[in-house]
């Protein structure tokens, strides 16, 4: 082989869409393409007859075994199936077709042999492999997981219909183009190298290289005006012929290209140019337009430079010139890049799109495109798949001359020379943002609600099935609300659609107002909407947000000049208490809207009827909180906290309780969570504070000791807008100093990113009053808090103190609490001390104070006193 022989030519990348799903067939297909890929290296290289013929054959011999075991597997499912007899039918039809191809080798031109092959051939490829074996492995996936071969047969044409259609279009196209380009570049290099030994040689041994090459010679005798040499009755005699006729007029060239030809070749005559080379039409017997490419030299001349023979060759290239037209009229932009990844070529169209001339594309690295909106790691995938396999393809984002950003569709293709390594690449892109912009506008108008911007039904539908994925994976729960507008009918019909449309619109804005960011509504149709409360964690804030809803939409709207009102009645539904589908979900909150309707309207129901009491419950017990502080139901307990190293009682901490005159005794754990969410604990706060500062102040006196009594300050206290003016005051009003108050507040509020929070906490420290952190250990206990906010006290969470023991991973960690405290100037409390062990235990390990039942449970003040008198 010569030097620049290409041993590998790669027209055929193996693409992944070629492949079936069954392995031994795509195995095998990969090995068939890898010979038509050798096959297509030696025609470029216009390798020697007994080589191709080996590798004809070879192919032939391959392409027979591989049918063989192809029809195996399709004949095992598809028996008498004409899917089988089709299919056997063009297996039979590539082995005649290779055997026609080897034949017609010998008596026709290369480049027609060499694009006979490679249209032949990826016309196979396309529809061969990418359509009818892949429709049969679908179907064969089908059957084997039990279908019937009707049905089987009718999934796989479903699975194939449309979108692989247009693949196979894409891949047809571009193969096309890429390969007779591809193959135009290494065949003219092939001929330039060639063209430049044969300049070196002897007439004979030119005309051999020639003959050789098998092309269409012709040797001119000009000195004689006689043709001595043609092989061939195709039109490029007449160009010589009507040199030699001098009769321009009646020449079959084509008038365009006429002048220039007659120019070139009259230089050349002259002795101006070295070698003749031209490209132009001439008209067929058959009245239809060639091109013909023209290559000659004057190999003898007499001693006045005067021409007196010429040889030359010449080549129909009709099919490569409409390749190059292609090139140059596709609207997919197309470059080429060498080994170095410098452009050396680019097509009208990578104009048209980048804006970017060739003069300006020209050398450069295509990465000149870029967007910037990928990581060098994007790029080295990219590479790394192009060095690996030959080929990328995907969407990428690029920048035109303008500086706009487009999306297209790109693949870049390898080829690759003698040596194995790359010698140029091929990229193929076309620009998809109107394709994009379209899709995106189809998906909008498919999923929203035109009027009032939200999901429409069917993007409910899967969102709701998105959450119930969400929810199963997270084990969180969510609410399904089913809003349904009462009177709107009634607005509708008497004030008209248009007033209608903008109620819907005001009532979408209301409804927004009171939900998070994360929740979900839609339009599910005519004046319903829903809503999912995503990651429910309480029922309580379902209760609230529903009860703001309807009161938001039971204030009158104003529409032009007239003011209506509707109100909404609300179904709710749990998942997964209630159900744990999408349609059961749905149903469910459209049977609790029923039953709100039937309620009287403008109101909410649950869809279980414990949710239902349990609501029932809450609303009656917000109720009644509301006057408990005035009717006197609150009372503060106090627990006596232990100084564990003098067994002395020094603090309390003061704990709330509601007598309820039907409940009895209410748990806090119960009822400040609703007095939270009312907003009622502010009062009841500031009460307890006022109840609890005064007990102390009276105990100071009673046994004249510097007493300290903690109390609980939720974050909604915090949030207030209340000052702690007012606190301090009272202090000093009862002669207390502010050290005789401490408060206890929850890890949440240090991770709150609120500066009124913050504030509030840094002017407590600068009053000099102490702050404990509570139940430390079951949030975020974060250190870095601890520090920031200068805490005093740490009150480690029962739930370690419970399962205390020798050796137990909570003594590990509450000696770790203890340690790391102490470390910060802080001093610890241990709540929730049952037994005599446990109070040994974090004595043991250094704790400073002591609460629990082991001590005294919480109890009245008059009790409390009690446990002091000891
Ligand atoms: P907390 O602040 O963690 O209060 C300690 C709770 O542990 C008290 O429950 C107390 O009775 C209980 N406890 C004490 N020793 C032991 C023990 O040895 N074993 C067990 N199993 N439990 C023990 P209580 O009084 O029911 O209060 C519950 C929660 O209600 C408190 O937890 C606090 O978060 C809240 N709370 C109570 N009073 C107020 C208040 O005035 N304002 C605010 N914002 N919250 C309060
Ligand atoms: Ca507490
Ligand atoms: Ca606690």
């Amino acid at each position: 082989m010569a030097d620049n022989d290409i041993i590998y030519f790669e027209i055929f990348p193996w693409n992944k869409n070629f492949e079936t799903g069954i392995d031994i067939i795509d195995e095998q297909h990969k090995q068939l393409v890898k010979i038509l890929n050798r096959l297509a290296a030696h025609l470029a290289n216009l390798s020697e007859a007994v080589v191709l013929n080996e590798l004809f054959d070879e192919l032939a011999a391959y392409a027979d075994y591989h049918f063989k075991t192809e029809e195996k597997i399709w004949s095992a499912h598809f028996k008498e199936d004409e899917w089988f007899s089709d299919h056997e039918e063009t297996h039979e039809s590539f082995i005649d077709k290779v055997v026609a191809l080897k034949e017609n080798k010998s008596h026709k031109s290369l480049d027609d042999v060499i694009y006979d092959i490679v249209s032949f051939l990826s016309q196979w490829l396309a529809y061969h492999i990418l359509d009818s074996d892949k429709r049969m492995a679908k179907a064969v996936i089908a059957l084997q997981s039990g279908s019937s071969l009707q049905d089987a047969k009718s999934q796989a044409n479903d699975e194939m219909s449309g979108s692989m259609k247009i693949l196979i279009q894409t891949v047809l196209s571009m193969y096309d183009s890429l390969s007779t380009r591809t193959l135009d570049l290494m065949r003219e290099k092939t001929l330039r190298k060639q063209a430049e030994t044969a300049l070196h040689h002897s007439e004979e041994r030119w005309k051999f290289i020639l003959e050789g090459g098998g092309e269409n010679i012709w040797d001119w005798d000009i000195e004689h005006d006689k043709l001595l040499f043609a092989d061939n009755n195709i039109p490029v005699l007449d160009f010589v012929t009507n040199h030699l006729a001098d009769n321009i007029d009646e020449s079959s060239i084509h008038k365009a290209d006429r002048e220039r030809v007659e120019a070139d070749f009259q230089a050349h005559l002259e002795g101006k140019t070295e070698f003749f080379t031209n490209k132009y039409r001439v008209l067929r017997k058959n009245g239809g337009w060639s091109w013909v490419l023209s290559r000659g030299k004057v190999v003898s001349r007499d001693e006045y430079g005067k021409a007196l023979r010429m040889v030359g060759t010449h080549s129909d290239i009709t099919e490569r010139e409409l390749a190059s037209l292609i090139y140059q009229n596709s609207s997919q932009a197309m470059l080429i890049s060498d080994i170095h990844n410098n452009i050396i070529s680019v097509n009208p169209a990578f104009t048209k799109i980048t804006g970017y001339t060739e003069d300006e594309a020209m050398g450069k690295n295509p990465k000149f495109l870029t967007s910037g909106q990928y990581d060098s790691s994007y790029y080295k995938q990219m590479w790394e798949s192009i060095n690996r396999t030959g080929y990328w393809s995907g969407e990428i984002y690029n920048k035109r001359k303008n500086g706009e950003i487009f999306p297209e569709n790109l693949s870049i293709n390898t080829v690759v020379n003698v040596f194995g390594s790359v010698d140029h690449y091929v990229g193929l892109f076309t620009d998809i943002s109107e394709k994009k912009k379209a899709d995106e506008l189809i998906l909008e108008h498919a999923n929203v609600d035109p009027l009032t911007k939200l999901h429409n039904r069917r993007m409910f539908q899967d969102r709701l099935e998105e959450e119930i994925k969400r929810s199963k994976r997270s084990n969180s729960s969510f609410a399904l609300l089913y809003i349904d507008l009462d009177h709107f009918k009634e607005v509708n019909d008497s004030l008209g659609h248009e007033a209608g449309d903008a109620l819907l619109v005001e009532v979408t804005q209301r409804i927004k107002y009171q939900v998070r960011e994360s929740d979900i509504i839609s339009r599910l149709g005519g004046d319903e909407f829903s809503i999912i409360f995503t990651d429910l964690n309480d029922s309580l804030r379902v209760d609230r947000i529903t009860q703001d809803i309807i009161e938001a939409l039971r204030k009158p709207f104003q529409l032009d000049v007239d003011q209506v009102y509707v109100s909404a009645s609300v179904g709710i539904t749990l998942f997964p208490n209630d159900a744990n589908d999408a349609s059961t979900l749905l149903k469910n909150a459209d049977q609790a809207m029923y039953l709100a309707k039937k309620s009287g309207r403008s109101c909410y129901r649950y869809f279980t009827p414990s949710m239902q009491e349990a609501a029932e419950k809450r609303q009656i017990l917000i109720n009644d909180l509301h006057g408990a502080l005035s009717l006197g139901q609150f009372q503060v307990y106090y627990q006596p906290i232990i100084n564990l190293n003098t067994g002395q009682i020094t603090k309390a901490e003061a704990l709330i309780r509601w007598n309820h005159p039907q409940r009895g005794l209410v748990s806090p754990d119960y009822f400040i969570p609703l007095a939270e969410e009312s907003g009622l604990i502010i009062e009841i706060g500031d009460w307890v504070f006022k109840e609890a500062m005064r007990q102390t102040s009276h105990w100071k006196q009673k046994y004249n000791i510097e007493f300290q009594t903690s109390v609980n300050k939720s974050p909604v206290q915090f949030r207030s807008a209340r000052k702690l003016d007012e606190w301090i005051e009272y202090l000093d009003e009862l002669g207390l100093s502010t050290k005789n108050g401490v408060i206890e507040i929850t890890e949440s509020i240090l991770i709150e990113d609120e500066s009124r929070i913050t504030d509030k906490l840094l002017q407590l420290r600068n009053l000099g009053m102490e702050v404990s952190l509570d139940d430390f250990g079951t949030g975020y206990s974060s250190l870095s808090y601890l520090k920031k906010f200068d805490i005093d006290y740490l009150k480690i969470d029962k739930s370690f103190v419970s399962s205390l023991e020798e050796g137990s991973q909570d003594m590990a960690l509450c000696e770790a609490m203890i340690v790391m405290a102490h470390k910060l100037g802080i001093r610890v409390i241990a709540e929730g001390i049952e037994t005599e062990v446990q109070k040994s235990l974090l004595s043991a390990m250094g704790c400073d104070y002591g609460q629990g039942y082991l001590f005294s449970r919480p109890v009245p003040a008059a009790d409390f006193e009690r446990l002091l008198d000891k």
